[in-house]
């Protein structure tokens, strides 16, 4: 690892300072990320800036009835929280889904809208990656892209979002309030992640010198009919193959409102608004959720070893919608697929 200096910050004016002083500073949370891709030598910063002291570890009640997380809610604290458990289990799920119980012990709600993509050529120095390069080309546009994207790619990166939280974010439409030197911001969810376009180097659309205060939950959680659905090689300790946050409020037997994310498809958790308004007002049957998988991927494009993704989605949209429809959402501690 390259030396780096190091330095903790105990307000939040402070560590906006910092980073805005030294643009090869960085951030570090839980560091669960950060400190493999230093080690493998893909970031280098100059500098860390710990945040962990930072008066951002609360989950409160917001104004308009929903929930205000902090940045450094730990994972595993988050997932296990009564407000979350019982009013989000979507987003409950979702964590439970990711990583291990000592990993999520460490991993902050910052860090994990943050974390990098896990495309192997990305961590692999010895080889060409438009996002750790810039210019370079993409190894995996030919190469081993069995866990990459179908949807939202460009001819310079085809990476997926790793991250499982960021996916139920996504369906239950949160906000990820930020601080600069500039002030504060507020940014809807899906426009927090980028798609690679012709800058694969930038994940997301935070400002250099902007630090994530909190992620905001609305009112709306969807408790009784939603489900997290991940699929992957292993039942444990692996990343998303595909995954799907489904979420659904029923009224009389019809659909009155849906929301439909996945995971492990795109460049940033893909949330498909036309196929929700589809959704409305039609009956929660089978019928109805395929044609939904149908439209959701009507524009997916696999790269030769992720083609069986497109087929793999489709049927995982529907069981997702099936199990959010029926009350009866995916376990996370019995993985097999209900
Ligand atoms: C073996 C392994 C398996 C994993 N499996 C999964 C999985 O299945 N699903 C899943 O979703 N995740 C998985 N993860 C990823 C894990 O969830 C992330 O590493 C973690 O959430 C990152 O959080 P952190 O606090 O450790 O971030 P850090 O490593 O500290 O930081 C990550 C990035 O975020 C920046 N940052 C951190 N906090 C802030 C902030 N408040 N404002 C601005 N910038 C900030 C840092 O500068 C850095 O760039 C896995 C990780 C490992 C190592
Ligand atoms: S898919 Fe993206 S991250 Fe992977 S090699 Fe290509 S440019 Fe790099």
């Amino acid at each position: 690892m390259k030396r780096f200096s190091y330095v903790r910050a105990d307000e939040v004016a402070t560590a906006v300072r910092e980073r805005a002083s030294d643009p090869t500073a960085m951030f570090i949370a839980g560091g669960t990320n950060l400190l493999d891709l230093m080690k493998y030598h893909v970031e280098a910063p100059t500098r860390l800036i710990d945040i962990t002291r930072l008066p951002l570890r609360g989950i409160e009640a917001a104004p308009d009835g929903g929930l205000r997380i902090g940045a450094l809610v730990p994972n595993s604290d988050l997932a296990y929280d009564p407000q979350i458990e019982q009013r989000y289990p979507l987003l409950a799920s979702a964590i439970l889904a990711g990583a291990s119980p000592q990993l999520r012990n460490m991993a902050s709600t910052g860090g994990n809208l943050l974390q990098r993509t896990r495309c192997h050529y990305f961590y692999d120095t010895s080889t060409p990656c438009n996002k750790r390069e810039p210019g370079s080309g993409c190894s995996a546009l030919q190469g081993l892209n069995r866990q990459h994207a179908i949807l939202g790619t460009s001819e310079h990166c085809i990476a997926t979002h790793p991250s499982d939280m960021c996916v139920a974010l996504a369906a239950l439409g949160a906000t990820v309030r930020v601080a600069g030197t500039g002030g504060e911001r507020t940014i809807p969810f899906e426009e927090f992640h980028r798609l690679p376009g012709d800058a694969p180097e930038r994940d997301n659309n935070l400002a250099a010198d902007e630090l994530i205060l909190s992620v905001d939950l609305p009112a709306e959680t969807f408790t009784g009919n939603t489900s997290y659905l991940k699929l992957r090689d292993r039942l444990s300790y692996a990343f998303a193959l595909v995954s799907v946050a489904a979420a659904l409020r029923l009224d009389g037997g019809s659909i009155a409102e849906a929301r439909l994310a996945m995971g492990g498809v795109a460049h940033k958790p893909w949330r498909d608004l036309e196929v929700e308004a589809f959704l409305k007002g039609r009956q929660p049957d089978a019928a109805t959720f395929g044609q939904a998988a149908d439209r959701f991927l009507n524009s997916a494009r696999g790269f030769g070893e992720n083609d069986f993704k497109i087929d793999l989605a489709r049927r995982a949209i529907v069981r997702a919608l099936s199990q959010a429809a029926a009350g009866r959402p995916q376990s996370q501690t019995d993985k097999r697929i209900q």
